[in-house]
């Protein structure tokens, strides 16, 4: 199959661990990279958020990734991005002028809006069939996050419609498809194939980093208040007391290396914080780590800690029980399906910091209890998690898409949502 992948502000390329740098690069590398791996033509259009990236790179045989100019050259934030989507879907067409894909798989909301414009206007006879993963939702994030939250408004009534007008959607965990069908997303559409981890990347053993203390806890990911990190923090001055002093917090994540964190609003609350309870000599922020340094990190840690208020997957939680590592996880959406509770790690109540030093206290003081649900997780990633399982149901839904004939006639349903909007 001729696949396009459009994810307009989270490049396979990119560094990971800004604010808008996470999971959504990771699996549109690896799902793209897997695809390829199984004979496919993929390309993935992301946009150019740099003046020095070439047009196109030739990441491995079968795969791309063009960089379209879409919005000035340079890193706008992603609530920032939608009045550059008809650009978007413009270099998506002139690249497609010789051959157009049998499929163009969209991730994020805007990137559906890009590569439904794109699919109506390739010059088929029919359009090309639309696949649509979220990977996040505005109406969980709004429910969350309320005055808080930096979305265009448009995103309430245009991110819906992108979903009712895809013509598949594959959702990443159960709980999504829940908030999908409460969109008036028709379950019909709708196929479930999770993110996974790259096992290659993080095989079962494998040598851990040195830490500085008896245990090391871990927090990985892009530093944003509702990752919950500070609820983590909060929770040292409690294992303390619970008579786990000698304990080291490792945070990942942030938008530089170690050295430039101080421009990390983000990071900068965290450290306050750290100040205020007094056990900033405990924590140690590494800002953005390279994929390859992950392993080691994810092995020197006796448990990894994922308090997020909410989560449409989280890919952290995978990478740890893949390294053999259990995981502290807030029981909300795709946690509550990856990390099995008593088995492979421990659910908490999201944003409880008392619960959060209960678990680890649990784990820290049962090197047992820690070994077996290390294994339990690591057989759990390698048996449900691999990406050349879920490239296989990702080219299921394809074919599905393609076989039914569900491709509506170019142009349907497309004048009225989008009418008045900046593409
Ligand atoms: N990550 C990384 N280096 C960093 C910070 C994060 O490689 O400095 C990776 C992390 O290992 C994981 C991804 O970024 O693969 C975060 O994905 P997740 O789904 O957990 O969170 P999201 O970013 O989607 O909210």
């Amino acid at each position: 199959m001729k696949i396009s992948m459009v994810s307009e502000h989270a490049s396979p390329l990119a560094a990971l661990g800004g604010v808008d740098a996470g999971g959504q690069n990771v699996h549109v590398a690896a799902l793209s990279s897997s695809l390829a791996s199984r004979g496919h033509q993929v390309t993935v259009y992301t946009r150019r958020d740099d003046p020095d990236l070439p047009a196109k790179v030739q990441v491995a045989p079968g795969l791309s990734v063009v960089h379209v100019d879409a919005g000035p050259a340079c890193h706008i934030p992603k609530d920032e991005l939608l009045p550059f989507m008809g650009e978007l879907a413009d270099g998506i067409c002139r690249d497609w002028a010789d051959s157009v894909p049998d499929v163009v798989h969209a991730h994020f909301w805007m990137s559906g809006l890009a590569a439904i414009q794109a699919s109506r206007r390739a010059g088929a006879a029919e359009h090309v069939a639309v696949v649509q993963t979220f990977h996040a939702l505005g109406s969980v994030k709004r429910r969350h996050q309320g005055s808080a939250d930096t979305s265009p408004p448009a995103r309430a009534w245009l991110e819906p419609w992108v979903g009712r007008t895809a013509d598949w959607v594959i959702a990443t965990c159960p709980d999504e498809v829940f908030e999908l069908k409460a969109l008036g997303i028709g379950r019909s559409r709708i196929s479930i194939a999770p993110c996974g981890v790259d096992l290659n990347l993080f095989p079962g053993t494998g040598e851990p980093e040195s830490k500085a203390r008896t245990h090391r806890i871990l927090s990985v990911g892009r530093l944003v208040p509702r990752k919950g990190v500070d609820l983590v923090i909060q929770a040292l001055p409690l294992l303390a007391e619970a008579g786990f002093d000698d304990v080291e917090l490792l945070i990942v994540g942030g938008s530089g290396d170690a050295l430039n964190l101080e421009e990390d609003p983000e990071a900068q609350r965290l450290r306050a914080l750290t100040k205020e309870l007094g056990v900033e000599d405990k924590v140690t922020m590494r800002g953005q780590v390279p994929r390859d340094a992950m392993p080691g990190i994810f092995r020197s840690a006796d448990a990894v800690v994922c308090a997020p208020w909410y989560e449409p997957f989280g890919i952290v939680p995978l990478e740890a029980m893949a390294c053999g590592v259990p995981v502290v996880a807030a029981a909300v959406g795709g946690l509550r399906e990856t990390v099995v509770n008593q088995k492979t790690g421990l659910h908490v109540p999201p944003r409880d910091p008392e619960a959060i030093a209960d678990a680890v206290a649990r784990l820290l003081g049962d090197p047992a209890l820690r070994a077996e649900m290390g294994r339990a997780g690591s057989r759990r990633a390698r048996s449900r998690y691999s990406w050349d399982r879920i490239a296989a149901d990702t080219e299921k839904a394809y074919r599905s898409v393609l076989a039914a004939g569900l491709s509506r006639q170019a142009g349907e349903g497309l004048a009225e949502p989008l009418e008045g909007t900046a593409l």
